[in-house]
């Protein structure tokens, strides 16, 4: 601890680093996460805190300068100052829309060595959920007026964007600083405006009458879809072509962006979403006729969608997102067309939004909850194990299944903490079985392709699992098809399923037959199963069908896989599956997916089902 009189920290701050720092008028205070923090601090090791002149002015290197200060606070990475001593101290990082800010503190040469070590023992206690989660929560709860955002990524989105801007105010020299300034506000690429070019126009309008008579247009380009189909040196050439387009059909007084999510943004003046709507295709059809690729693009390749400026979308994260979702809604029409985004017509991504925002808490409070789905033996109809399907038992909107979270926690990222949820769920359920004595019941838990190509995975399974004694053959990973993986992801999923198999775990492939799954995967990855997706066993009725299926049920076998058959309705389907020699069967002929609880008394009651057995309605757990 200091001597009494060196307990007044001063603090140089920077107001311009919302949400985790800014100067709040009306308080005259400084507020954010890094104030929180330090106001901890200062009182846990029973210092005060001093703020230096706070006002709208970043004075931080000033203040350094003239030996005024203890502590820089609200610095990002790659930020140097002259007047500090040793490194800064690292307080935590942020990702947003795929980048890192990593934030922190610089004690200066007139703080004594003491308070550095205080701070930086201070800063190691607290761990990354405090800083994202207790300490950002606080500053959302006290903050009110001008300053209270909508989320917290909508707080952490104008985090990244006002980090921009400050990168920009610190530098020394005029040029540099309008150089930086063009960088910030224009895409070297394509010339056309950024986001926060976007930014800072949107929130011009926003005071202002004629809003009203904006549009935001969206031109969603798939460029992974036109990369992979048409090849990826089409991809720029695109871009190149969209960017041209979009300058040829803008005036002056109009806003185009390439945005940083790859998105084409263009923000007009209509007279009304109709000519909103037509002027939007006009554009989306020009840009189609690539001449690249010879043929047309699809409409799913280029999407597009009207968002007007309306009152509820005055936060631009939300408008983006919007914008973005009824673009790719567009997409997945059958002919071109262009969705118009508002009240009413986008329900559904309204819903995605605010599940998206609910998704962290919702596995906290364990609302996600296993139903499980028998597996039967093809020849004997003895029940052989089953696959645990997620469930979320949302406590407003009811039981989701999965169609409603899983595209967009894929999309997102956030699958493995899913994913890894319900492995330890289902290891919790094999234990409990093991403890019964229940020796030979296997359960199949579904990993997305996108996590098991994570760095990493194969370690986060093993230490889940390394907490069970059941017998770890009877855990088997589905792999699931969700989005093609590059050369050096799909090295990282072979890593990891020859980690989880020599770890006794069994791997398997979901879907197999449809979507980006291929024979290229049986001659990459050793797996233990192939599971044939429901598409494969509907279609067996055509003669194609069933040529199809006999030649992967035997390449499978032949490579010691176990065929196992999804989606399982009918009765001839059985007699087929069976005929192919087909080892394993699921389906609602069988059983409907249950609820864990129900689904442990069925196991324990009785383990043989004949196709007459076939379970009801699912039911709500
Ligand atoms: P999936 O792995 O292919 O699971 C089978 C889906 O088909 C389940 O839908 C199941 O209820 C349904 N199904 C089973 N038998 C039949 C049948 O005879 N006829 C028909 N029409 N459908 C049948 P569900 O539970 O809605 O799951 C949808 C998908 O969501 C799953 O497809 C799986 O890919 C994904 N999923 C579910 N839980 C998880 C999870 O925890 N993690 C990941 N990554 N994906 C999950
Ligand atoms: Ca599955
Ligand atoms: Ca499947």
């Amino acid at each position: 601890m200091l001597q009494p009189e060196q307990a007044v920290i001063y603090v140089a701050g920077n107001p311009r680093l919302y949400p985790v720092e800014y100067y709040d008028g009306t308080s005259r205070t400084y507020r954010g996460v890094i104030p929180e923090f330090l106001g901890q601090f200062a009182r846990e090791y029973g210092y005060e805190l001093r703020y230096l002149e706070p006002g709208a002015e970043d004075r931080r290197e000033e203040l350094a300068a003239n030996q005024q200060v203890d502590l820089i606070s609200g610095c990002l990475a790659g930020e140097r100052y002259d007047h500090t001593a040793g490194e800064p101290i690292l307080l935590f990082s942020e990702w947003a829309k795929g980048e890192e800010t990593v934030y922190l503190l610089y004690v200066t040469r007139v703080a004594p060595q003491a308070l550095r070590d205080e701070l930086r023992d201070c800063a190691a206690r607290t761990s990354q959920s405090q800083w994202t989660g207790e300490l950002l929560r606080t500053v959302r709860e006290t903050s009110a007026g001008p300053h209270s955002g909508g989320g917290v990524w909508g707080i952490a989105l104008a985090a990244v964007l006002l980090c921009a801007v400050l990168a920009a105010l610190l530098s020394g020299c005029r040029r540099e600083r309008r150089r930086q300034r063009r960088a910030l506000l224009t895409d070297p690429e394509t010339g056309l405006g950024t986001d926060e070019a976007l930014s800072r126009a949107v929130t011009r309008l926003s005071g202002d009458q004629t809003r009203r008579f904006y549009d935001l247009i969206c031109i969603h380009l798939d460029l992974d879809h036109v990369g992979w189909l048409r090849g990826w040196e089409q991809v720029s050439a695109l871009v190149r072509h969209s960017a041209r387009t979009v300058r040829g059909h803008t005036q002056a007084a109009d806003l185009p962006v390439r945005s940083a999510s790859g998105d084409l943004l263009i923000l007009k003046q209509f007279a009304d979403s109709r000519q909103a709507l037509d002027w939007a295709g006009e554009l989306a059809e020009e840009i189609r006729a690539f001449p690249g690729t010879g043929e047309a693009l699809t409409a799913r390749e280029v999407s597009a969608a009207v968002c007007p400026l309306e009152a509820e979308y005055q936060d631009l994260e939300r408008l983006l997102f919007h914008a973005r979702q009824c673009a790719l809604a567009a997409g997945r029409e059958e002919e071109p067309s262009v969705r118009l985004c508002g009240a009413r017509q986008c329900s559904s991504c309204r819903e995605r939004w605010t599940l998206q925002a609910e998704f962290r808490q919702g596995l906290e409070r364990e609302e996600f909850q296993l139903y499980l789905q028998f597996f039967v033996d093809a020849h004997t109809f003895r029940m052989v194990g089953g696959e645990a399907l997620s469930r979320w038992k949302h406590p407003r909107l009811g039981l989701l299944g999965p169609d409603r979270y899983i595209p967009w926690l894929e999309e997102d990222g956030r699958i493995s903490q899913l994913d890894l949820y319900c492995l330890e769920k289902s290891c919790a359920f094999l234990e409990d079985l093991d403890r019964r004595e229940i020796r030979t019941f296997f359960l199949s838990c579904n990993v997305s392709r996108r996590t098991f190509s994570m760095p990493g995975f194969s370690r986060q399974c093993l230490e889940i699992v390394q907490r069970y004694t059941f017998t770890r053959k009877l855990l088997i990973l589905e792999v699931t098809e969700s989005q093609r993986t590059n050369r050096e992801q799909a090295g990282q999923m072979l890593e990891n399923i020859l980690d989880i198999r020599s770890s006794g775990m069994r791997v398997m492939f979901d879907d197999f037959g449809v979507g980006f799954s291929s024979f290229h995967d049986l001659q990459d990855y050793p797996m233990d199963g192939l599971k044939l997706d429901k598409m494969l066993v509907d279609n067996m009725c055509t003669q194609r069908g069933r040529i199809l299926l006999r030649v992967l049920v035997k390449t499978g076998h032949k490579l010691g896989m176990t065929i196992l058959a999804e989606g399982v309705e009918e009765e001839e389907q059985i007699r087929t599956l069976r005929e192919l020699r087909c080892d394993v069967l699921q389906g609602f002929r069988f059983s409907v997916p249950l609820p864990l609880e129900e689904a442990r008394r069925r196991i324990l009651e009785e383990n043989c089902f004949k196709p007459e057995d076939a379970g009801g309605r699912e039911t709500e757990g």
